[in-house]
């Protein structure tokens, strides 16, 4: 038994203790005592005929039911306490009242026994940890909150990493396949896909072809066969991905199966895959193919996966790119080369750094007869044959050697056809006709030169037969046909002072006077022509009067047709007057001679030619000069040639003699005083030929 004195600090203990207690007696459930604490808390529950020591006294089974959370249950709860013996902790309960709104409470029911051990008395507690439990939930809330924006930076310092591997692979190598299979381990290390592969668009055959693949172990190595090539048109990544630039985010593929929305024999299906990502890979306007992943879980469209693919796609669409056109070049390159290769003309390309060849193609090597080894090795101004050619010339002239060309285009020089020489090892010398230009990238940089050139020896010796032949076949022809021309002249005199001759002999002498005379200008021509590609086409030039001339040229012409009208007509200027102009008077008489009979024979119905010569003020620095036939005209396609030699029109009746030289000389003869010449004409309709001469006043 307990002592007064104990009895009273237990009561104090119990009046004072921080947690509501009750005693109960263990039989019938009556609530014997309990402190003012669990009163008070009880008091919270209790309606007002309940209120305070009412419930002293009196069982749990008869108030209980009067307090939401004392349900049956509880009563069961105190039932099996007093029974068994064993005692009850119970858990957080949860307590809503309109006065205090949501509280938890810790409460436990204890058994008292007796000596023998027999339940006799029920001790129940009673704790309010609603403070607790609040600030336990805040302290969870915060820390679910933190371990979300953990598991964010998490994913996004995956994505960062899959991004950042991605682009200094595309930065350190070229390789597609490569760069492809470092981003796919990457994905799949970081964002545990279950496959993944890059797939390339070819634009031609309208496919996209694979690059690389990963599979998760276990997979079937034969899967990615099917995925080889995907026609643009069939399959999600083909049909879809070539159109648009947002990546296919599939969050469920199985979902999307069962729902209907998704064909469920697709091989993704059936493999079990559940999240699927296609991410269209663009560059710029172009396509340039997938990068695809899948999932053994469901991904959200904003998920990290989905934004690591995307991230790497920018990278890798750039790198397919940069290999396209990397290979595209590299394929032009090679096709260049092989044309430049086969080439008959021989082409050189050397670079500025160190003035040494660094292309040169098979005809350059022989033209020089060199091997091409020797060419590519040594600077030009090292070259051991260059000493060589100090001092040569041809006929007479300096000629600039072959390597200068290049040496001067190094220098920003542009040589167009001129003629080189090059001394072969053997000692062989050739006339070589080169064009050297410098070579500039894309940013102005000077970076080499380039020459091309050809062996021209062949047609310079055959240049300098023909001339010799023309110069022989001159000099041997002239003198024959002078002197027949001389006794046809004896002849005639005779004929006119002795006895007359027979009409037919008299026929005989003029024509072979008149073809004589032909002969004598066409050689006279072939070696004007031999002149000026000799450059000795020399001009006597003296002050003459050009009206006086094209008239004697009218009458001598006149006095060779019945058939045509010939008329000078003046503008600006009388009969009177003269025009004078620094001139080779024998060459104009030529010149318009050639006009006046070309006019006469390419209009054979005869009919009106109109000589022309207008001399204004405004223009009083020269004088232009037409011949305006109505004759068969020139085809509008040939204009363009008649002033080449020993061009004829096709459209020619090929009765009309000639050979083609007379407007070439009228050409370069007018070029040569200054001035310029051309003709406007319709064919059938008649030419008028124009000739502008400088006067020099
Ligand atoms: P040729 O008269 O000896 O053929 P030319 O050099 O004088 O040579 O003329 C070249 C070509 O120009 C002629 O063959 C002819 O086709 C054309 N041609 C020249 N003058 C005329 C003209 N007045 N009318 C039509 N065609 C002309």
């Amino acid at each position: 038994m307990m002592n007064t004195r104990t009895y009273r600090y237990t009561d104090m203990m119990l009046e004072h203790a921080s947690v509501g207690m009750a005693v109960y007696d263990a039989r019938d459930l009556r609530l014997l005592e309990a402190n003012t604490l669990f009163m008070t808390i009880l008091n919270t529950f209790l309606d007002s005929h309940w209120q305070c020591e009412r419930v002293i006294g009196h069982p749990l089974t008869s108030w209980a039911t009067h307090i939401d959370f004392y349900a049956l249950s509880v009563v069961e709860i105190f039932c099996t306490v007093a029974e068994t013996g064993v005692p009850y902790r119970g858990a957080e309960l949860v307590v809503t009242t309109g006065k205090r709104g949501t509280t938890y409470w810790n409460w436990s029911v204890s058994p008292v026994r007796d000596e023998d051990g027999r339940v006799t008395h029920l001790v129940q507690t009673l704790n309010d940890v609603t403070e607790q439990v609040l600030a336990r939930r805040k302290a969870e809330q915060a820390q679910n909150a933190l371990s979300r924006t953990h598991s964010a930076v998490e994913a996004e310092r995956r994505r960062l990493e899959v991004v950042e591997t991605v682009a200094r692979s595309v930065r350190e190598y070229l390789d597609t396949e490569h760069i492809g299979n470092i981003a796919l381990d990457a994905i799949a290390e970081h964002f545990q896909a279950d496959g993944s592969c890059l797939h390339i668009a070819d634009h031609a055959q309208q496919v996209l072809r694979l690059v690389c693949a990963r599979q998760q172990e276990g997979g079937d190595p034969d899967g990615w066969k099917s995925m080889e090539y995907i026609p643009f048109e069939r399959t999600i990544a083909g049909k879809q991905t070539c159109r648009q630039r947002e990546p296919i985010v599939l969050e469920d593929l199985q979902v999307a199966a069962e729902m209907g929305l998704f064909n469920k024999k697709n091989p993704l299906v059936t493999v079990g895959v559940r999240g699927y990502v296609c991410v269209p890979l663009w560059f710029g306007d172009r396509f340039e193919g997938t990068l695809c992943a899948n999932f053994t879980r469901p991904i959200c469209p904003d998920g990290p996966e989905v934004k690591a693919l995307v991230g790497s796609g920018t990278h890798l669409a750039a790198a397919l790119a940069h290999a396209r056109l990397h290979s595209s070049t590299a394929r032009e390159q090679t096709r260049l080369l092989s044309i430049l290769d086969q080439l008959p003309e021989g082409i050189l390309i050397a670079d500025i750094s160190n003035s040494t060849i660094t292309y040169a193609n098979q005809a350059a090597a022989s033209i020089l007869g060199l091997s091409l080894d020797e060419l590519l090795s040594t600077p030009l101004h090292r070259h051991p044959w260059s000493h060589a050619y100090t001092g040569q010339s041809i006929d007479g002239k300096p000629i600039l050697p072959w390597n200068f060309a290049v040496i001067r285009a190094l220098g920003g020089e542009t040589i167009k056809s001129k003629e080189t020489l090059v001394i072969k090892p053997c000692g062989t010398k050739i006339v070589t006709l080169t064009s050297s230009a410098p070579l500039y990238a894309n940013n102005g940089a000077m970076t080499g030169a380039m020459i091309v050139f050809q062996d021209v020896t062949a047609q310079k010796s055959l240049e300098q037969h023909k001339n010799d032949f023309l110069s022989i076949a001159n000099h041997e022809l002239r003198t024959p046909i002078t002197i027949i021309q001389g006794f046809a002249e004896i002849l005639q005199l005779k004929a006119t002072q002795d006895q007359p001759l027979d009409s037919l002999t008299q026929y005989a002498l003029t024509s072979i006077t008149e073809q004589s005379q032909h002969l004598t200008h066409l050689i006279e021509e072939m070696l004007d022509i031999s002149r000026i590609e000799q450059a000795q086409l020399v001009l006597r030039r003296t002050p003459c009067d050009l009206l006086s001339i094209l008239a004697r040229v009218i009458d001598s012409q006149s006095i060779t047709t019945r058939q045509h009208q010939l008329h000078l007509a003046l503008d600006g200027l009388q009969t009177t007057d003269t025009l004078i102009a620094y001139a080779d008077e024998e060459r104009m008489v030529q010149v318009f001679n050639n006009l006046i009979s070309n006019a006469i024979k390419y209009s054979p119905a005869g009919g009106e030619i109109e000589i022309g010569l207008r001399h204004i003020p405004e223009r009083a620095t020269e004088v232009l000069i037409w011949v305006k036939d109505h004759g068969i005209g020139i085809a509008a396609n040939e204009i363009s040639n008649i002033f080449k030699r020993f061009h004829r029109a096709s459209n020619l009746d090929r009765s009309l003699s000639g050979f083609g030289i007379g407007l070439y000389l009228v050409k370069e003869v007018v070029i040569r005083h200054g001035g310029r010449v051309w003709v406007e004409s319709q064919e059938g309709q008649g030419s008028t030929f124009y000739v502008i001469l400088p006067l020099n006043v």
